[in-house]
Formats: C-alpha cells, sequence, structure tokens
C-alpha cells in the first residue's frame, strides 16, 4: 500500500533540519507518512512540481533556497503571499492536484511572541533579506510602533518599510541601538562562518527581549550578550520548530505532539 509523503526541496537541500523535525513527530504520532528531502536544481523546478502534482500521495512540500521566489509561479492560488511576505515555503496538494502555496516563517517567528502585547512597541530588526520579510510582516499585524532596522544596505531596508506600511528609520548596523522593547537578528550574522553580531545591548531596558533567527550555533554571540546582561531570549530553534508546526498540520491534518519540545530540541542539536 502506498503511504503519504511530503518532503522539502531546495538547492542545497543537504543542510535541511526539516526531515528530522517532521519525522521526530510522524513518528511520535505513529503515523503512516514519510517527510524526505528532495535535492531539484533551478532549471528542473517546474517538471519536479508537475510530477508531484500528479502523485496522489504527494502531500506537498516544503520550500528552501533558491526556490521560494519560482514556486509562486507554480501553484494554483499563492493566496495574497506575493504582495506582502513575497516568498513561499511551504505548498499544499489539494485531493484534486490543485497547489495551495503559503509562507508559515511569519507565524512560525511570532509563535514565542504570542503572549506579549507589542501594540506600539518600539522594535529593531536586524536585516532585510527573505526573513526579515517575514519577520516585519509579522510584527506589523502586531501593530508594533517605531521600527528600526539596522542593515548593511539601506535601500533594500526602507523599502520593506514601506512595503509592510511600518514607521521608522533604517540605521547602519554599527549604529548604538535605541532602547527597544524587542530586538531581532534576522540577519545572518553570528550564523556558523560569518562574523557575529557585536552590539552594545547597554540601552536597551530591563524587560526588553532579544530574539536571535540564527540556529546553528544555537547560542550565538548576541544571545549570550544579552543573558550577561540578564535579558530574555528567544533563539532560532523556536522559530524552526514552529514555522515546521504549522506545515505539517497542513500536510498530515495533526498538530504535532504537545509535551515533545525538549526532545526534539535535544534532537536537533545533537
Ligand atoms: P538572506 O535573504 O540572504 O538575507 C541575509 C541578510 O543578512 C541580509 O539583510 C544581508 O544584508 C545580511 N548579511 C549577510 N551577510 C552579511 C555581512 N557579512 N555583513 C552584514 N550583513 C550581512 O537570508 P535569510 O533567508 O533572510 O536568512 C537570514 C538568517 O536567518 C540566516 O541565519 C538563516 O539561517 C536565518 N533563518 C532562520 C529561520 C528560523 O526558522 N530560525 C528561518 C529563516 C531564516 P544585505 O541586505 O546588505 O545583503
Amino acid at each position: 500500500m502506498s503511504k503519504p509523503y511530503t518532503e522539502v526541496i531546495g538547492d542545497p537541500i543537504a543542510h535541511s533540519k526539516s526531515p528530522l523535525i517532521h519525522g521526530f513527530w510522524l513518528e511520535a504520532l505513529g503515523i503512516e507518512g514519510a517527510y524526505r528531502r528532495a535535492h531539484v536544481k533551478p532549471e528542473n523546478l517546474e517538471s519536479f512540481i508537475a510530477d508531484r502534482r500528479a502523485d496522489p500521495d504527494w502531500r506537498g512540500c516544503n520550500v528552501t533556497i533558491p526556490h521560494k521566489l519560482a514556486v509562486m509561479d507554480l501553484v494554483d492560488d499563492p493566496g495574497d503571499i506575493r504582495g506582502t511576505i513575497g516568498a513561499m515555503n511551504t505548498i499544499v496538494r489539494q485531493k484534486d492536484g490543485s497547489l495551495i502555496g503559503t509562507n508559515t516563517d511569519a507565524a512560525g517567528f511570532y509563535a514565542p511572541l504570542a503572549e506579549l502585547d507589542l501594540e506600539g512597541a518600539a522594535v529593531a530588526v536586524v536585516g532585510a533579506g527573505g526573513a526579515a520579510r517575514a519577520v516585519l510582516f509579522a510584527l506589523a499585524r502586531a501593530g508594533v510602533g517605531h521600527v528600526t532596522i539596522l542593515n548593511r544596505s539601506p535601500l533594500k531596508a526602507m523599502g520593506l518599510l514601506a512595503t509592510f506600511g511600518l514607521k521608522g528609520d533604517v540605521v547602519a548596523l554599527d549604529t548604538a541601538l535605541p532602547p527597544v522593547s524587542l530586538l531581532v537578528n534576522s540577519s545572518s550574522l553570528g550564523m556558523a562562518g560569518q562574523p557575529p553580531l557585536d552590539f552594545d545591548l547597554s540601552p536597551l531596558p530591563e524587560d526588553a527581549i532579544v530574539y536571535d533567527l540564527v540556529y546553528a550555533p544555537l547560542q550565538t554571540a548576541l544571545l549570550k550578550a544579552a543573558e550577561a546582561r540578564g535579558l530574555d531570549t528567544v533563539d532560532g530553534l523556536d522559530m524552526l520548530i514552529g514555522q515546521a508546526a504549522l506545515a505539517f498540520e497542513l500536510f498530515f491534518g495533526r498538530s504535532p505532539p504537545e509535551g515533545r519540545d525538549d526532545d526534539l530540541r535535544a534532537l536537533l542539536t545533537a
């Protein structure tokens, strides 16, 4: 008997942690299904999606670099993704073979902050790439106040403020931090092989939260500095697991098992 499957597609793809996360949940819930990884080069993307669309066992896929833009043209219903986050990370196959596309990064980012009241709060965001788009989309929805974007390329960051209808300013990466309630690193700085983010965190108030999207390494220099100052922190695995949880529900119609996040985090950091 055939069994349902999903996968993550990208080029390269070997580094993806998605098969570990979804595989852990499938096993924990005893679901007869699989989550694979598929190395898909850009020139093969269109035919790959066409083949998969014809396979009734395929529930859909997660999408990673460099396909997050191109897949928007290959699904039947991209929702409002193009005019908002501008990148798609999840495709879901309907029973009739039609494909719906969405992005679970923004909700995955926001999940650890959901209990906070960010209405009118001043925030700072480092970076203006794909992850920053999901972050700014979520923060705009949460009704934040003044947004300071710190980025190497100022024009790109200014465009994002306008895209998401946010009030704020764009400053260079070596500018002193403003006294914000939430500082988010959505840049590649701090990732293994990249320079660390070296901020003086003293302007932040005592109840500020520092959120780093980087998950390799998990304990970045930024988070270490925040902890040394006694600030609350959120690391990149929270978002990684959060965005995967939403995709899992769309693929398999079940929520991930409750109370297993510590085991999953141990697996992902082993
Ligand atoms: P991206 O689209 O390539 O954007 C990278 C950003 O980092 C850009 O703003 C870029 O600045 C900046 N940057 C890169 N190298 C830099 C350098 N040497 N000096 C100064 N700025 C630099 O990448 P992305 O997809 O947004 O991903 C960014 C980070 O978020 C990565 O670490 C990724 O792993 C992480 N992420 C985590 C999750 C999660 O679930 N936890 C999800 C998505 C992404 P310019 O604008 O000037 O080019």
